[in-house]
């Protein structure tokens, strides 16, 4: 595939770069995104089971930005996103209450869908793994007019080479911390009226959600994310980790049977822990960065960093 010398490579079809990409097409600017696995959502990620989506990345979308609320009321009206629940448990040292909170938006079909919605008019290649950012800019030897990486600081930092001095300083300054996501399926459901759970001070979990009950197929399904301290210990081998991860869960709701069945999802980088300044990264050297590192890690903040990052360098390029 040949790439548009006058147009912009989008590295990563997580919500960032897809966001970003939207803005550069709808003015008109030549985009193509290239995304390393099978499908785009990134870590809005879903995996089947038996046929059935469990969420194993973000585990639901809150919103309170005019503009994002508008892309998320598009999903519903698409019939693709749900409001979930406000109300989750809080498990702390002093027992369990109730939190009321933002309203959680959940996707019957998983939250990958919602991205693919917003992907379905662009040109997005996927079973794509960019291997080099080059000085250019180039991507993987194809000269382009600016090259966006729409992914974590360290993979970026992959990519890029060292001559790219600025951006290559702004993927150094991210911190970020791993997750493991379990998904846990059970005979039957047995926690009774539970959604979900902040769980503070475990040494193992970290939150607790009910799939059945947020995707709404009653399905006896529970996903659990733990500690960055607790996945840190199995990064080699997340499989591991599966009998600690269930027995943890088992005890917190008190359920009597085990696990029919437990699969255990690594992510390397879940979450930044420090954030860069603004709202994404542009350089002289046409390299821009995008995604959760520039807010908070939530998919809102993915989102308004890509398309404040598509809307620079349109101007930029225009
Ligand atoms: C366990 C967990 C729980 C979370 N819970 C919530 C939550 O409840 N609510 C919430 O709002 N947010 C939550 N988040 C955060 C939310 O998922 C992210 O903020 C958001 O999805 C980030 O989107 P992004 O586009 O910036 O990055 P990503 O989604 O990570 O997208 C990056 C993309 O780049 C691709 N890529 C990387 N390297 C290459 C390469 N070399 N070549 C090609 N493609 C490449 C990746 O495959 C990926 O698709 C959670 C995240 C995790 C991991």
């Amino acid at each position: 595939m040949t790439t548009d010398p006058s147009g912009v490579v989008v590295v990563g079809a997580g919500i960032a770069g897809v966001a970003c990409a939207r803005e550069l097409a709808r003015a008109g600017v030549p985009v193509r995104v290239r995304e390393r696995a099978h499908v785009p959502g990134g870590r809005m990620a879903s995996r089947r089971f038996d046929g059935r989506p469990a969420d194993l990345g973000a585990a639901y979308v809150t919103v309170d930005d005019p503009d994002f609320a508008a892309v998320v009321d598009d999903w519903r009206a698409a019939g693709l996103a749900r409001e979930w629940t406000d109300t989750f448990v809080a498990y702390g040292p002093d027992g369990r209450r109730e939190v009321t909170g933002p309203m959680r938006w959940a996707a019957p079909r998983g939250l990958r869908s919602l991205v693919e919605h917003l992907a379905r008019d662009l040109p997005v290649t996927v079973d794509r793994l960019v291997l080099g950012v080059e000085p250019g800019p180039a991507v993987d030897g194809d000269r382009c007019a600016a090259v966006v990486l729409a992914m974590p600081g360290p993979q970026a930092a992959l990519l890029l080479d060292p001559a790219l001095a600025a951006a290559t300083r702004a993927v150094q300054a991210q911190r970020w911390s791993p997750a493991l996501a379990a998904a846990l399926r059970f005979p039957a459901r047995r926690w009774g009226d539970f959604r979900g759970a902040f769980v503070n001070g475990h040494p193992v979990l970290g939150t607790l959600c009910d799939d059945g009950d947020r995707r709404g197929d009653g399905a006896p399904v529970l996903v659990a994310h733990t500690t960055p301290g607790f996945a840190a210990g199995y990064l080699a081998q997340p499989t591991a980790a599966a009998p600690a991860v269930e027995e943890a869960v088992r005890d917190l709701l008190g359920l009597p049977e085990p696990a029919e069945h437990v699969y255990v999802h690594r992510w390397t980088y879940a979450k930044p822990t420090a954030a860069g300044g603004g709202s994404y990264h542009l350089d002289a050297d046409g390299i821009g960065l995008a995604g959760d590192a520039y807010g908070r890690p939530r998919v809102q903040s993915a989102w308004l960093s890509g398309r404040a990052l598509g809307r620079a360098l349109v101007e930029r390029l225009a």
